[in-house]
């Protein structure tokens, strides 16, 4: 499958239990199929977190203009469901298929930027709680369909994120 954001081959990862595809030495953008995340339990939490190691080259361009076309499905453009305020992070969904493309250059870049594990930890703490206390929250307050969306999401945040640092024992709770 081609990256849906530049025209890198995606390569078939696996972590946790669950193939991905990854943009590995492209922008680092995370493809995962329609796994229903919303019916991920405690156990799937942090077990890819090694997606978040894989080489990137830095600054990719985003051919796209903002409409990625959906890997998996011909002719079908993904809807961009979440931008987060704070960040930059997207995650678009293909209507045709449910696929999930994730766009996590930035946290993928924060690994890179500090010199000592403890800087490191401090940042995807940050990140993580910026994302889900407030961007996420705001989508779950909007509509029923939207309050889906938003557990599914994070849900796939979880699955991702560093085992130092879990969500759900901060603000975003609620998920
Ligand atoms: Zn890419
Ligand atoms: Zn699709």
């Amino acid at each position: 499958m081609q990256c849906p954001a530049c025209d890198n081959q995606l390569s078939p990862m696996e972590a946790g239990g669950v193939t991905v595809d990854i943009c590995k030495g492209g922008c680092g953008g995370i493809w995962f199929d329609n796994y229903e995340f919303e019916k991920f339990d405690e156990p799937h939490e942090t077990a890819g977190e090694s997606l978040l190691n894989i080489e990137r080259r830095g600054a990719v361009k985003d051919d796209q203009a903002g409409k990625h076309p959906c890997p998996k499905c011909d002719g079908i453009v993904m809807q961009r469901n979440f931008v987060s305020v704070k960040h930059k992070v997207e995650i678009d969904e293909c209507p045709m298929c449910g696929g999930i493309w994730l766009d996590a250059g930035e946290l993928a870049e924060t690994r890179t930027l500090y010199n000592t594990e403890e800087e490191r930890k401090q940042a995807a703490a940050t990140y993580f709680n910026d994302v889900f206390s407030t961007d996420l929250l705001n989508l779950q307050t909007e509509s029923q369909d939207k309050l889906a969306r938003a557990k599914k999401f994070a849900n796939m945040f979880k699955f991702i994120t560093p085992s130092y640092y879990i969500p759900g024992k901060q603000d975003g709770g609620a998920f």
